[in-house]
Formats: structure tokens, C-alpha cells, sequence
């Protein structure tokens, strides 16, 4: 195909999913698309570091696969997707006790069926839960909404279950414990769950928005190149350029959006935050289950824990492991890493002293606070002004999924503005 950069109709600032998925719209309808980028890669949030073999995603992250627009916008086979298994090991009172998705593993589900997290009537309002939310293809807009924690009392799940398994499971998604998220999104999210697989791709996250921007026309991304200002009908880089479009898309994180917006000055919106810190072992004794670790005793720091090389042996190299443990908050302290030995030593024993740490991130602004409740016009959420629109996780559900719906739906706003043929 053609370069485009150089004449576009449209420029979008950010190179994450959102701006990816709008640039990719675009483009499959013949619309010149720049996309500019402040910092060296495309993905945003979704980036993967390589590090001596190791595959570092900035942060633990997964695709489930049952999301709708990620089916839609992604080609799964090529992204080599690799399960984790459905369900949890749920550290508590000195053991692991396996929550097991009771229609994926049935035996282990019901060995798990008397086991000390949860009641019996949990894991039945578990599957009603399952069944009620089925059908559920996006974030619910006209359900009541109230906090996910509400909506689980009310449903009648226990405080054992709540504590011991809702709290470190959607607290590690929601990144926040108290469960104060929005209950839309949980829906949302426990549908997915439901229906579909956890993955990750072989070669890490890294592979969503590089497949995304590799349907691109040569010469769409500029990366390491800043916006400073937004006007009508142009943009402002940091180096003092200009570049002319009719339209322009604001595809940032929320912040940045702020101040494109409303000026530099502008407070910044409540984010959520994270820290991710990886380690390696060769120690032959550790699991090899592909499955997310959780912390049931709300004791501390860690909230859940992956050995991602058990999930895709290419996170690491031959012999080597791969273990990333999360911690909720912006915590990356020096004495963070003791603390966290400490605790996952009473996970998987002494040998934690002798894993070697590779990299903690910090993530500051990982999410924003979600907020579900604007109207579901599309249209109206997308289109700031005439020439002027937006796209980002802020704007829908705070995922992957939401991204890449978002960025579509900005790209659908502008196309409406175009004369059919
Ligand atoms: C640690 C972590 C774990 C997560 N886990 C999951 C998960 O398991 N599953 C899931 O579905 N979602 C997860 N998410 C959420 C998901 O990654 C995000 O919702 C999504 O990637 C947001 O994409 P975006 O395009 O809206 O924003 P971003 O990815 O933030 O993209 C915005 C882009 O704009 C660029 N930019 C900003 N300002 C400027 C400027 N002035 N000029 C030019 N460029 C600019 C930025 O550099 C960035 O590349 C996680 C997020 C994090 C951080």
C-alpha cells in the first residue's frame, strides 16, 4: 500500500489499542491515517520488554479470548495464544485449594466443591451467576449499577468466598480490593471469563498492538513524537510542528487527554496503580500448572502470582523459569522485593531466596477509575467537537477489549461525517 503519513485526513495521537483500532478502521476504508506516538513502541499499556530471553509484559496482563471486539480485530491463530488453566489456586492456612471452573474440569471441580473457600451454595450462585450473564456481548448500561462488592452480598455469596477468592481474583483485574468497581464491568468481565479462555500470546502481549499496527499502511505510526497542543483542523508537536488533518482523534490515556483538552494545568483524574515484579529460577521442584496463584489471606503484599513460563515456554529461555508476582499499588520500594520473597516463601518454600530478580514496574496510571455510566450513545462519546474526537479505556470497560471498541467507535463517528459513495 501507499504511505499515508504524509497527506492524512486523520491524526491520532497515541498509538495504544484504542488509537490502533481506529487507525485500522480507518484504513480499511481508504482513509489516509498518521497516528503519533510520544514514545518508542506501539501497545500504550500493552508493551513486552525482552530482557536476557525473558518476555517481560509491563505488567501482568492477559487476553480473554471470549472478549467481542478482540475476536473481532484480532487474528487469535496468529497471535499463538496460550491458555491458562480456568481456575484459581487460592493460597490459605499453609496450602493451595484449587477453585477449578466446574464446566473445564469437572473432577477438580468437585474435589474443590468441599473445600475450605467458599460454601456449596457458593460455587451453585457461582454457576446461577454463569448462567444469568451469558448471553452478555458488552458492558451492561441498563443493569442498576452498583458496586461489585454490593452486587456479590446481594447475591447472597458468603464473606468467606468474597474474601478468600472475589477480593484477590477481581482485585488483581479491577486493581483495586475493596471491590468498589463499577458492577457493570464485573458483569462484563465474569461473562468473559465464563465463556471463554485466559491467554496470553506465545511471544507475549506485545503481539496484540504489533499485529494491529502491521495492518497499517507503511508509514502510518511516528513514534517518538509528542503532541503538545490540540487545535481545530491541526495539532502541535513538542518540537514546535505543526501538521494539518480535518480530523483529529485524542487516543491517550485519560491524563494526557486532560491536558491535550483543558491545558497543562489541568488536576489529573484518580488513577489506579500496580507493581509487577519478575523473577527467575531453574528450581525443577516449583509447579508446572499454568495457572494464576492467588493470595486468600489478604495478608499481604502479593495479590496473585503466574509462573507465565508454564503457560508459554517462550517467556523464558530452555531451563530457565518465568515467575511474575503482583502487587496492587504503586509500591516499588527497595524493601518491597524482601517483603515479597518473604511471602511467596510460604508459597513454594525456601527456594524463593534463591530466585533471581529480573525487573520490578511500577505502573502509576495503569487504569483508570472505571466509570460505566455514560449513556451508550456511541456517537456522542466519540465527537468532542466538529474535526475533534476521542477514543481510550476511559471512555468504555478499562480492557483490552474496551480499547480496541473505543477506537473503533471514534473511527465509525468519522466515516459518518464522509458523503457515502
Ligand atoms: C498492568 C496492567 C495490566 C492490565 N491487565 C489487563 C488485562 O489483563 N486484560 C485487559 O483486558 N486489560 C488489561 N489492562 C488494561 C488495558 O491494557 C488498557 O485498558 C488498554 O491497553 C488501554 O489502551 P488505550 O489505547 O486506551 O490507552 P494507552 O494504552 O494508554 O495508549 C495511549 C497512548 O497514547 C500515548 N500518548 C499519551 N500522550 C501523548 C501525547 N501527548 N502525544 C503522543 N502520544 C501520547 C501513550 O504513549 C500511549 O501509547 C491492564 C493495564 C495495565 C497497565
Amino acid at each position: 500500500m501507499e504511505p499515508t503519513g504524509s497527506h492524512p485526513q486523520v491524526i491520532i495521537i497515541g498509538a495504544g489499542l484504542a488509537g490502533l483500532a481506529c487507525a485500522r478502521e480507518l484504513s480499511l476504508a481508504k482513509v489516509p491515517v498518521l497516528i503519533l506516538e510520544s514514545s518508542d513502541g506501539v501497545g500504550g499499556r500493552v508493551r513486552t520488554d525482552e530482557l536476557e530471553g525473558f518476555r517481560l509484559d509491563r505488567g501482568f496482563q492477559v487476553l480473554l479470548t471470549a472478549y467481542p471486539e478482540a475476536q473481532r480485530a484480532l487474528n487469535y491463530d496468529a497471535l499463538e495464544l496460550q491458555p491458562f488453566y480456568s481456575g484459581s489456586d487460592v493460597y490459605r492456612h499453609g496450602s493451595f485449594q484449587r477453585l477449578a471452573d466446574p464446566l473445564r474440569h469437572p473432577i477438580a471441580a468437585l474435589r474443590g466443591a468441599f473445600c475450605p473457600i467458599g460454601t456449596l451454595y457458593d460455587k451453585w450462585f457461582a454457576l446461577l451467576l454463569r448462567l444469568e450473564l451469558r448471553r452478555l456481548q458488552t458492558v451492561p448500561r441498563q443493569t442498576m449499577e452498583v458496586t461489585t462488592e454490593e452486587l456479590l452480598e446481594a447475591y447472597g455469596f458468603s464473606e468467606n468466598i468474597i474474601d478468600r477468592f472475589f477480593r484477590p481474583f477481581f482485585g488483581g483485574i479491577f486493581l483495586e480490593k475493596e471491590l468498589r468497581t463499577s458492577s457493570r464491568l464485573f458483569q462484563f468481565i465474569y461473562a468473559m471469563f465464563s465463556k471463554g479462555q485466559t491467554a496470553i500470546p506465545r511471544l507475549g502481549m506485545q503481539a496484540i498492538p504489533n499485529q494491529v499496527a502491521a495492518s497499517l499502511p507503511a508509514g502510518s505510526v511516528r513514534l517518538n513524537t509528542s503532541v503538545a497542543s490540540v487545535e481545530s483542523g491541526s495539532v502541535t508537536l513538542a518540537n514546535g510542528e505543526k501538521i494539518e488533518a480535518p480530523h483529529v482523534v485524542i487516543a491517550t490515556d485519560e491524563n494526557a487527554a486532560l491536558k491535550l483538552l483543558n491545558g497543562p494545568e489541568t488536576k489529573p483524574a484518580s488513577q489506579r496503580s500496580v507493581t509487577c515484579l519478575y523473577f527467575t529460577t531453574n528450581d525443577p521442584t516449583l509447579p508446572t500448572t499454568p495457572i494464576v496463584y492467588l493470595d486468600g489471606e489478604g495478608c499481604g503484599p502479593v495479590n496473585n502470582v503466574a509462573i507465565l513460563s508454564n503457560v508459554s515456554a517462550a517467556y523464558a529461555p530452555a531451563g530457565q523459569r518465568l515467575i511474575s508476582a503482583t502487587v496492587i499499588g504503586a509500591c516499588g520500594s527497595e524493601a518491597l522485593e524482601g517483603a515479597v520473597r518473604e511471602h511467596l516463601a510460604r508459597w513454594f518454600g525456601e527456594g524463593v531466596s534463591q530466585w533471581r530478580h529480573l525487573r520490578t514496574y511500577t505502573i502509576a496510571n495503569a487504569h483508570p477509575e472505571s466509570r460505566q455510566s455514560h449513556t451508550g450513545n456511541y456517537v456522542q462519546n466519540a465527537r468532542i467537537s466538529p474535526g475533534l474526537y476521542r477514543c481510550g479505556d476511559h471512555l468504555e470497560d478499562v480492557s483490552i477489549n474496551g480499547a480496541l471498541l473505543s477506537g473503533r467507535r471514534a473511527a465509525e463517528a468519522i466515516l459518518a461525517t464522509y458523503p457515502p459513495p
